[in-house]
């Protein structure tokens, strides 16, 4: 695999010795895996994906768009690192009757995660802000079906208008794309130092913009598929300090391989493809502490908003 010397330095630094084994890994096949939908179909014979109830590995990966099952929504196909939210829900999220928002939801695999796992009463807000892209997860959505969700194509500024609403938010991050190396090789040849502080910039608008929408206490799950600290980490401190919450541990078992935050003070969850049957995944469950932070940003903005700034669709990409 053909990778940035950039790249490979800042990455080094962060793994250290297990370097090579994770060139390795990246040079190897990528695992296939899907996750079933238990309204619609049996428990297959099939290797488990440790931390997923419904989550297993297949032995090779099958042309989908063959298969009937596939069109009927009865598995998803979905990388198996990211089956991990599903600890975050199973731990925190008990009750039936929650409103839920996945704010970076196409095309939709967390989703039909969590529209399996939630409780009856729940309700699941879909959204994906770019309109393409809302189609498919509809067409996902639909296929899956769970009544309890409903698909919108909003702008996580206008979704913040809705203050207090949501009990719990997802937002699983644009970013750059490094946990995908494997898999998508156009995600090596667009990475950059540049674009990595673009993602992080972006990362921080998105949740300033949604914060007020997430009640005091209400839980917000961050992930991206990116190794990096910047996009990480970092953004994990800076929602602390900037938007006032508290990180919540998630129990793990020793046998599933999944490292730990690579700063000290708080936890988050890491996945590396030579530890992990995966690709690459971050994610840290945050606890609302305070409004502050979204009063303050919202005086900023009023200020800023004065000033300038024309709606810019490049944003979206
Ligand atoms: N959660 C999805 C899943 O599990 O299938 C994957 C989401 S993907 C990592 C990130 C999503 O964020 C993309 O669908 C992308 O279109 C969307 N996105 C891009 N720019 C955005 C922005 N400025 N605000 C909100 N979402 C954005």
């Amino acid at each position: 695999m053909d990778l940035s010397s950039d790249f490979i330095t800042r990455t080094k630094a962060l793994l250290g010795e297990e370097w090579d084994a994770f060139v390795q890994a990246l040079n190897s096949q990528s695992p296939t895996s899907i996750r079933i939908n238990n309204h619609k179909t049996e428990k297959p014979l099939l290797d488990r994906v440790l931390w997923s109830q419904s989550g297993y590995y297949l032995p090779q990966r099958p042309s989908f768009t063959f298969d009937p099952l596939f069109h009927a929504g009865c598995y998803y196909v979905q990388e198996a690192s990211s089956m991990f939210i599903e600890q975050a829900f199973r731990q925190y999220i008990a009750e039936d009757d929650v409103r839920i928002l996945d704010l970076c939801a196409a095309p939709g695999g967390k989703s039909t995660l969590i529209a399996d796992i939630m409780g009856e009463g729940s309700l699941l807000i879909s959204n994906e802000v770019i309109r393409t892209r809302a189609n498919i997860l509809a067409e996902n959505i639909t296929k899956w079906g769970n009544p309890n969700t409903v698909v919108t194509n909003n702008d996580p500024q206008h979704i913040g208008k809705l203050e207090g609403f949501f009990d719990f938010i997802l937002v699983d991050a644009p970013c750059s794309g490094e946990g995908m190396f494997r898999k998508d090789e156009g995600a090596t040849s667009e990475w950059s130092i540049d674009n990595v502080k673009l993602c992080k910039e972006r990362q921080q608008r998105i949740l300033a913009d949604i914060w007020p929408a997430l009640k005091t206490d209400g839980l917000l799950l961050y992930s991206t598929c990116t190794y990096n600290v910047d996009e990480n980490e970092d953004n994990v401190q800076w929602i602390c300090e900037e938007l006032g919450a508290e990180v919540l541990p998630i129990e793990v078992k020793e046998e599933w391989e999944v490292s730990p935050s690579l700063r000290d003070g708080f936890p988050a969850y890491r996945f590396f493809p030579h530890k992990t049957k995966g690709e690459g995944f971050f994610c840290a469950l945050l606890r609302k502490t305070s409004d502050e932070g979204s009063l303050k940003r919202r005086k900023d903005k009023e200020k800023i908003s004065k000033s300038i700034i024309p709606f810019d669709c490049k944003d979206y990409v």
